[in-house]
């Protein structure tokens, strides 16, 4: 077993931190902070990190992808500010879904725009109608001859807005099949418009979260998606990626948190010392740093879980809901710490307490999340009854 970053790992960590420095932070501060980032903006930061190799972390690099480990890619994407990464998260699954599931052809088609961070794109599968229950998904995908037709909404969806290419998850309204009922079409805007626009959230307010609406969208037949895996095996694979790499967005602003509050801590006096010189500060502050090391440590066991091959369902859910409650807190905690300054836009504390906010419900709700790790636990599905 071991806990520390291997020289190599500091190099990438130390790396993804100067993309961040360099070219993220800079473009964040240098635009409206309550407004998502224009398309221009994020193309360009999409350049950057598809430099990186984060873009394409989960494809071989004979595929055109970096080929690293989940664990590394962790260790990097920690270092995004969430506004950003949840965009590089969506383009990544994007990309992996696209590589797991489509034909060579369709790979050859799609990939390399992606990869390279030309275009921008995004996975849909929740509706106003449906989230946790991918089984309710109601956009409907009809045959017509070489094309098929798209008709449905997708709400809460990263990237959608400017999407240029979409994976939208529907029922094939044909198709008697249970397990092959539901399918997947490639989406290319240029080719198929559609309409989005971007939904106003609590948080994550530089990022893209958005809704798109199919009226009669006519797509060419040779963009389904026709997985002999009915697409469940990749979306679960994909999914126990996602789950700690969202827990570590929340280990991302409770370590910025931390690193404010305790800074300020210093700084401040109340009754004759340093506020760090009071005992119950103390206790906040070794508080924050004992959720942040244990979400962090978590949330790389259960991807290092994934390199070694093992299943990872249980590891995966116990480390992303871990990490938003226990990160959560931490945030809220640091917030305390600084008083009413806390409070002030200028302090940044309420941005990270209102973006963490946002982390619990991508990739997994806390609730669904309990119910896949103690299924592992018991052996006992918990999410459908008799009939269900
Ligand atoms: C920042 C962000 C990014 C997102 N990006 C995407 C994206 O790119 N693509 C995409 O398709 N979707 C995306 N989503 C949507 C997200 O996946 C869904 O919101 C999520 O799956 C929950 O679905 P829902 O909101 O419909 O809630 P529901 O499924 O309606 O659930 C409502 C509440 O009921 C609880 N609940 C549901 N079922 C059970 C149960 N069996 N037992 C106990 N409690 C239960 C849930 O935990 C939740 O608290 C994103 C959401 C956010 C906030």
């Amino acid at each position: 077993m071991e806990f520390e970053l291997s020289s190599e790992q500091e190099l990438m960590r130390d790396a993804a931190r100067r993309m961040v420095q360099q070219v993220i932070r800079p473009r964040l501060a240098a635009h409206d902070r309550t407004q998502a980032l224009p398309k221009r903006v994020f193309l360009e930061i999409f350049d950057a990190v598809a430099r990186l190799g984060l873009t394409a972390p989960r494809l071989p690099e004979s595929a055109g992808g970096s080929g690293i480990r989940m664990v590394d890619y962790g260790i990097m994407f920690e270092q995004i500010p969430p506004a950003v990464s949840m965009s590089i998260l969506s383009q990544d699954s994007c990309i992996s879904r696209i590589y797991a599931e489509a034909t060579q052809e369709q790979r050859k088609r799609f990939l390399p725009d992606l990869i390279v961070g030309r275009k921008i794109g995004c996975t849909g599968s929740t509706e106003p109608d449906t989230g946790s229950d991918p089984r309710g998904v109601k956009t409907r995908m009809t045959r017509e001859g070489d094309s098929v037709v798209l008709s449905g909404r997708k709400m809460w969806i990263t990237n959608v807005s400017v999407c240029d290419t979409m994976i939208v998850t529907c029922v094939d309204a044909a198709q008697r099949d249970a397990k092959r009922r539901v399918v997947k079409v490639i989406v290319e805007r240029e080719h198929s418009p559609f309409e989005a626009r971007e939904i106003e959230a609590i948080g994550l307010d530089q990022g893209l979260l958005g809704e798109a609406v199919f009226e009669n969208c006519r797509v060419p037949a040779a963009n389904v998606i026709e997985s002999e895996r009915g697409g469940t095996h990749v979306l679960k694979t994909s999914w126990n990626v996602n789950r700690p790499l969202v827990g570590l967005q929340a280990v991302h602003l409770a370590q910025q948190a931390f690193d404010i509050a305790l800074e300020y801590s210093k700084a401040r006096r109340a009754f004759g010392k340093p506020l760090a010189g009071h005992q119950l500060i103390q206790k906040s502050l070794s508080d924050m740093m004992t959720a942040i090391t244990a979400s962090r440590l978590l949330c790389y066991r259960a991807l290092a879980q994934i390199d070694a091959g093992k299943a990872a369902d249980g590891a995966s859910a116990m480390a992303k809901r871990f990490a938003q409650t226990a990160c959560g807190e931490a945030v809220w905690q640091a917030m305390n710490v600084l008083g009413a300054m806390g409070l002030s836009r200028e302090a940044g504390l309420e941005q990270m307490f209102r973006d963490i906010r946002m982390l619990p419900i991508p990739d997994g709700t806390n609730e669904i999340l309990t119910l896949i790790h103690a299924r592992e636990l018991t052996g006992i599905e918990a999410f459908r009854g008799v009939g269900a």
